[in-house]
């Protein structure tokens, strides 16, 4: 509007100029004029070229009259541009960020299954390597037969299981969901944990039924031939002993499992001070009942030092170890029991000279109702509990259970407590 203005203003004075001097004058003012126009101009077309071939946010581009407008209109929309961009790509990383602290594996693709993106999980759960996979097909980087027949037949209601091949020991849970039309987002769950605690159970109350189930099947046959046959008083007396064997080996099992179940769900142990001396002499008399008089029952040496905890728990624990050593060895045979204290911790062991363990058992000894000898276990009246309740028990306490054995020679149990544990 300005430029018009000032062409209209140039003309006039230009005819003026003509008709006042030589005509010539006059066009000269006018060329004159309009070459300055146009320079002025070319300067400011310049700048502006320039400036768009790397707009940058700062009062280089300022300009003249109207120039200075559009300069500045310019000027705004690139800074709003900028922010626009920079606001975005931070939202853009706060996701990316937020997928990568994800403990799942995540995978998105795009309509041909191809890699657009990936976190590290997953990039360690499948063997990928997003720099060097991105835009590669998913069914070309995981070649496993199961999983590449699950993304061909595209029926996701159900997640896929898998093993993967590089690390056969683990368990993927993979769930397809499709995002943005056919766009599909891969999430791979690591269950193996899940899945370990899940067989765990499903062994137990399998191991428990069977443990059951003996016990009551002969309880239950005795009681039809009581039913059925005339028996004479003794043999009746008989059945009936037999019958409180089978009624006892099955609330001693009952037992265990309460015990067991109480110090899994309980609350951290009391801390209460344990007499160690006092409770080395009370599993002492209680192994030489049970012994009756056919071991030698030892205390070899009783440090100073009482035991910070609960002692229902930690007298359940070592009179197991007790009660085993006097089970496994054979009539003659003798048991120690030591407390030593030394400055780094304090350990209760029960030594035997009984049948000893083949070392391949050790590993598994603190499962539940494992037993080296199954007829030698139920023979003694053992529920295949006892070590499991032990181990439990000092693990609560801090300490650990510490196994060593030769087949033959004897056993030794030790229960390892931390030096923080005692008064
Ligand atoms: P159980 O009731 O069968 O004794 P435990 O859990 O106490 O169950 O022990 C598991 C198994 O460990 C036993 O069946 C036995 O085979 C073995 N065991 C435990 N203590 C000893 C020991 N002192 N000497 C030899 N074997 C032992």
């Amino acid at each position: 509007m300005r430029h018009a203005l000032l062409l209209l203003l140039i003309t006039p004075i230009a005819v003026v100029i003509g008709w006042a001097f030589p005509v010539w004058y006059g066009w000269a003012f006018l060329c004159a004029s309009l070459l300055c126009l146009y320079a002025y101009q070319s300067w400011h077309f310049s700048r502006l070229d320039r400036w768009t071939r790397n707009p940058v946010i700062d009062t280089s581009l300022e300009g003249r009259g109207s120039w200075d407008t559009i300069f500045g209109r310019l000027y705004h929309h690139e800074k709003d541009l900028r922010e626009q961009i920079a606001f975005r790509e931070k939202n853009i990383d706060l996701l990316r960020s937020a997928v990568q602290a994800l403990a799942d594996g995540v995978v998105l693709l795009d309509l041909q299954n191809n890699v657009v993106f990936c976190n590290n999980t997953a990039e360690m759960q499948l063997g990928l390597q997003l720099a060097v996979d991105r835009g590669q097909s998913i069914l070309h980087l995981v070649r496993q037969p199961e999983f590449v027949s699950y993304l061909e037949h595209a029926d996701f209601a159900q997640p896929l299981t898998l093993r993967p091949e590089r690390y056969r020991d683990r368990i993927y849970t993979i769930h397809i969901i499709p995002y943005a039309g056919s766009r599909r987002l891969m999430q791979i769950k690591d269950v193996t944990q899940a899945e370990r605690i899940d067989q765990t159970r499903r062994d137990f109350v399998a191991n428990v039924s069977h443990e059951l189930r003996t016990p009551l099947t002969v309880l239950i046959g005795f009681l039809e031939t009581l039913q059925t046959l005339e028996l004479s008083t003794a043999e009746r007396d008989h059945f009936l002993q037999l019958m409180m064997e089978q009624s006892q080996r099955m609330q001693s099992i009952v037992q265990d499992l309460l015990t067991l179940s109480a110090i899994e769900s309980a609350p951290p142990p009391e801390n209460t001070m344990i007499d160690m001396a006092n409770l080395l002499q009370q599993l002492q008399r209680d192994a030489e009942t049970l012994s009756q008089g056919r071991h030698r029952i030892v205390v070899a040496s009783c440090d100073a030092g009482q035991l910070r905890g609960s002692e229902a728990e930690l007298f359940s624990a070592l009179s197991n170890l007790v009660t085993n050593a006097v089970r496994y060895t054979p009539e003659g045979g003798t048991i120690t029991l030591r407390w030593d204290v030394s400055p780094h911790d304090a350990a209760f062991s029960v030594q035997d000279t009984g049948t000893g363990i083949a070392a391949e058992h050790i590993p598994r000894l603190t499962e539940r109702f494992y037993r080296v000898d199954k007829g030698r276990s139920r023979h003694s009246g053992g529920t295949g509990l006892g070590l499991a309740i032990a181990k439990h028990a000092i693990t609560r306490h801090q300490g650990h259970l510490e196994i060593r054995s030769e087949l033959g020679k004897g056993s030794c149990f030790v229960a390892h407590f931390p030096i923080n544990r005692l008064a």
